[in-house]
């Protein structure tokens, strides 16, 4: 799955490439990827079709482009918006329209003014696009309805350490398992969750109702910085004229301290790192910076 930073970075694309710009027609060519569109793929068409993409929107990992009929207004409460499920290997491509076409092409929108198009495509068609009506979120602003429930990430500007820490300390869980719900703090997934319990010193299953408020403040303020310093190298890798999420990806494997890194030693004190398998995947830590608790929550 593509981690945050890399979905800002297709956000970001969006907003300079296609944001602003008239929808002339949308075709799809393969029904999966608009499988999550209940009305089906032609009536996906016709809703986008002849809309302005007011603009590209994320929280957490979610994506979504708001569509307008007219820029001059504010988009409001039961406005569309193209939700985009990047799933594992979709890719939003801005591409001329005259392009070849990719043999994996699942869908593309032309645009009114004959400029670059927008194509959507995915190897494995697990990721796939919906249109949803924009529905008001808890703390304000207006999200697509399947995203509502979806916290704030800790790089929104809107964001709260405080209620976020307090989140975690009442779910009585690992501390790891809580970054990962989206419900308490979103946008935070395996490689950043264990980078930032990394510089926080703090052995992935504590126990969150024994984590301090610094604690918790400590590991909220990591993941941030670690997303941070991604997106400031993955930010600048897009090209004009392409937008991808996985080609960006690469980017970001540089400079990770644990993820990644089983039997290496640790950038700060040289212990080999150790991967627990945790969740049907693995967790990186030090053995010897980040000890196990009494009581972890495995
Ligand atoms: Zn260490």
């Amino acid at each position: 799955m593509p981690e945050l930073p890399e979905v800002e970075v297709v956000r970001q694309g969006l907003d300079s490439h296609v944001v602003g710009r008239r929808i002339a027609a949308v075709t799809v060519l393969h029904p999966r990827a608009v499988r999550r569109h209940g009305a089906g793929a032609a009536d996906f068409a016709d809703r986008a079709a002849g809309r302005t993409l007011a603009a590209a929107r994320r929280r957490g990992k979610y994506l979504w482009l708001e569509l307008a009929d007219d820029t001059a207004a504010p988009v409001s409460e039961g406005d569309d918006a193209v939700l985009a499920h990047l799933g594992m290997s979709g890719q939003m491509l801005v591409v001329e329209r005259d392009a070849d076409a990719q043999v994996l092409l699942v869908g593309a929108a032309r645009f009114d003014d004959d400029g670059p198009e927008l194509r959507f495509v995915d190897q494995r068609t697990f990721g796939g696009l919906s249109v949803h009506p924009l529905a008001p979120a808890a703390g304000g602003g207006l999200l697509p309805e399947p995203v509502a429930h979806i916290a704030r990430d800790p790089m929104d500007p809107a964001f709260s350490l405080d209620d976020a820490v307090a989140g975690i300390r009442r779910r009585r869980t690992g501390i790891k398992r809580a970054l990962l719900d989206q419900t308490v703090v979103s946008g935070i997934g395996n490689i950043y969750a264990d980078e930032a319990l990394w510089r926080a010193r703090l052995h992935w299953a504590r126990p969150t109702e024994t984590l301090t408020r610094a604690q918790g403040r400590a590991v909220l303020t990591a993941a941030a910085e670690v997303m941070d310093a991604a997106l400031a190298q993955g930010g600048t890798s897009f090209d004009a004229l392409y937008v991808n999420v996985n080609g960006a990806s690469g980017y970001f494997d540089r400079s990770l301290d644990v993820y990644g890194r089983a039997d290496q030693a640790c950038h700060r004190c040289g212990t080999p790192i150790r991967r627990d398998p945790f969740m049907n995947r693995s967790s990186f830590s030090c053995p010897r910076c980040q000890p196990r608790p009494r009581g972890a929550h495995v």
